[in-house]
């Protein structure tokens, strides 16, 4: 149907706006139509209506990059996963990430895509911590928002991934989370509630479990009455793929919001299970526009009805988008150890390293479920030492006769069980024990002993890290990894990374870890901690991390001074007083000491990234608002401050405090 044809509906005329376009295009479907509409037409589109030149809308994963499933032919830059781009602490990079990201999608003809994922870590075993942001809600909410402003700038949807509570993946299919409304609120909601309102996020996709014993997919406390009548959500949810087959009913999802059941075949959404249930009068047909009203304003929002040329240029695999995975991943990468001062390596110096461990030439980006990525290259930790060293350091095998030694070990992206994967949980907490072999071997010979750990979650050390003088966690850093760590090894970039995530000593101290009732359960996983999740957990129980939440070391040293207290203006002067370039991300953090609720020691309420030059000092200023000082309150169910004094701490990680005052809240 030609746009500029007199005869063309109203819905092909750009002068209209969206609104009145999705409700002339509603007016023109047939009930059948529509019926159609609801389900895919396979694995990533939804069914054309060729009649009205309704093409089919396209969807490709990924958190990490463009989706690999599909684009055999199609290479994606591979970014670093979640976690390393929230370890940058930098919400500028998740939305230039989101920008390139969204260019991919559109450069393989597709209009959305599946991320980003922002489910909350709850426990370091979960399968997909690698693909998800945080345990803490205001950094994942930060850089989620971030990630949405950045794909949707491009008329990309994003489509944000997995509401609610999917934080584990055992029994992912079956299990209900069980979580109190304070949880849901305080922790769980707040990401998905800020995409909405402050990125105005154009999808979102219903995970796969229950919440509170209901299936997301046919949750109307969910996906009306919070998504769309609390936070006014526009848009259209979209299945988890089969995430709808165990519904109760066909009516249940209409009714409570679901638009499109992922992938088609289903038989929740077929037509003929529609047209059952609406004629049997279960649902209204004025609840089923209202559904589709959201996936049709977003074809209209991703221009699928426009010229090609009027949107906004598609691009892939170029230098910048590479050059921007490359920095995410030197911005993401997180110095937890750096004993006398033992990196970085001076190049003049060093003449033989010795490169061991599993990890040191090995390809992540085919791995790990459905955010994996088919890059058109990848640098692995070895290639991009061999290329930082190039004719002047010798890379040899043994630990004893190099001047340094680097084991590259942690976890892996297979689908084997115990490693970091979707579908799958880890079975522990453990490095591989041949690899704590090979640390253990390289330090007794070599006191220049360095672990770069290569994983997504977090790995216990036990034995062996008081042995060693320097560990930097690496992630998967996408395809630009080993010029990244490479670069960080050798100090032509220094270290800024911070952990978006504690590092316990063990399980057990994590507090999803009590019983089996709060980890993995059964049929219902009781999340009996409720707020007390990560950091928030570890501190108001007094239970030292192996590295806190927050935590990440620099080559240059700064200063903290001068915290100003005015009203609900907090300000304070950071200074670079080493001898480097760098970034520090100066981190405020608010407690409640006196409160009628039991309230974390401290909750992160701000942070800001500040690159000083060496002797540079700069202020740095938060505004609190009167939602920061908020918890949510059961007996009201609304949220509620109280009025006295509040804590305000300042500092470099969540347990590295550097300078400390009180907030006088007069309500
Ligand atoms: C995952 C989603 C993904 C979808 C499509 C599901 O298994 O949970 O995150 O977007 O598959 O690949």
């Amino acid at each position: 149907m030609a746009r500029d044809d007199p005869a063309s509906p109203p819905f092909m005329n750009q002068s209209l706006s969206i609104e009145e376009r999705v409700a002339d295009l509603l007016k023109q479907l047939t009930l059948d139509e529509k019926f159609s509409l609801c389900a895919g037409r396979n694995l990533w589109s939804t069914k054309p209506v060729d009649r009205l030149g309704v093409r089919g809308f396209r969807m490709v994963d990924g958190p990490n990059g463009l989706g690999a499933i599909l684009s055999a032919f199609k290479k994606g830059t591979y970014f670093p996963a979640s976690v390393c781009r929230t370890a940058t602490w930098n919400p500028d990079l998740s939305r230039q990430f989101g920008v390139a990201l969204a260019q991919e999608v559109r450069s393989i003809g597709y209009q959305m895509v599946l991320a980003p994922a922002i489910n909350i870590d709850r426990t370091p075993l979960g399968g997909r911590t690698f693909e998800y942001q945080t345990e803490d809600p205001h950094l994942n909410r930060r850089m989620a928002v971030a990630v949405v402003q950045g794909i949707q700038s491009q008329r990309v949807a994003s489509c944000v991934k997995h509401f609610a509570c999917n934080n584990q993946e055992t029994n992912r299919a079956k299990v209900s989370s069980q979580v109190s409304e304070r949880a849901l609120q305080e922790i769980y909601l707040q990401a998905f509630e800020a995409v909405v309102r402050e990125a105005g996020a154009w999808s979102v996709m219903a995970a796969y479990n229950k919440v509170n014993g209901t299936y997301c997919c046919e949750s109307h406390d969910l996906l009306t009455e919070r998504l769309r009548n609390e936070w006014g959500f526009k848009g259209f949810v979209v299945s988890d793929w089969y995430a709808a087959r165990p519904a109760t009913s066909t009516e249940s999802c209409v009714n409570a919001g679901l638009s499109l059941e992922m992938p088609g075949g289903g038989s929740i959404y077929s037509e003929k299970a529609l047209r059952a249930a609406f004629e049997a009068g279960k649902f209204t047909e004025d609840l089923l526009d209202r559904n589709l009203a959201g996936l049709l304003r977003v074809m209209f929002l991703v221009g699928l009805f426009d010229d090609e040329k009027t949107l906004p240029p598609s691009s892939r695999n170029t230098a910048e988008h590479q050059a921007l995975a490359r920095k995410i991943a030197e911005e993401g990468i997180v110095l937890l150890k750096n004993e006398r001062d033992i990196l970085p390596l001076d190049a003049e110096r060093i003449k033989k390293i010795a490169v061991l461990g599993s990890n040191a030439n090995k390809k992540m980006g085919l791995k790990g479920g459905s955010s994996m990525v088919r890059p058109p290259y990848e640098v692995t930790p070895l290639v991009g030492l061999r290329e930082r060293c190039g004719e002047k350091v010798e890379i040899v095998k043994s630990p004893a006769e190099a001047d340094a030694a680097i084991i590259f070990a942690g976890l892996s992206q297979g689908l084997l069980k115990g490693v970091d994967t979707e579908g799958e949980d880890k079975e522990d907490l453990d490095l591989p024990t041949d690899q704590v072999a090979i640390i253990k071997g390289a330090a007794r010979t070599n006191p220049r002993t360095i672990v770069v750990l290569i994983n997504g979650s977090p790995v216990t050390m036990e034995g062996w890290l008081e042995k060693v003088p320097a560990v930097v966690e690496a992630w998967y850093a996408g395809q630009e990894a080993g010029h990244a760590i490479a670069a960080v090894l050798f100090g032509d970039v220094n270290p800024s990374g911070k952990l978006p995530l504690t590092f316990p000593r063990k399980l057990s101290d994590s507090p999803a870890h009590v019983s089996d009732r709060t980890f993995p359960g059964g049929n219902e996983v009781w999340y009996d901690e409720g707020i007390f999740v990560g950091y928030r957990h570890f501190d108001t129980r007094r239970i030292e991390p192996l590295f806190p939440f927050g935590h990440g070391l620099s080559y240059t040293k700064f200063a903290y001074e001068n915290l100003m207290i005015d009203g609900m203006k907090i300000s304070l002067d950071v200074s670079n007083v080493g001898n480097r370039a760098g970034a520090e991300v100066v981190q405020l953090y608010m407690g409640d000491p006196v409160s009628s609720v039991q309230r974390p020691l401290k909750e992160l309420k701000g942070f800001e990234k500040v690159y000083l030059e060496p002797g540079q000092k700069r202020t740095v200023t938060f505004t609190l608002t009167d939602e920061d000082l908020s918890f949510w309150d059961e007996g009201t169910r609304r949220w509620a401050s109280e009025a006295g004094e509040f804590d305000i701490l300042v500092g470099s990680s969540s347990r590295d405090i550097r300078l400390q005052g009180v907030f006088e809240h007069a309500k």
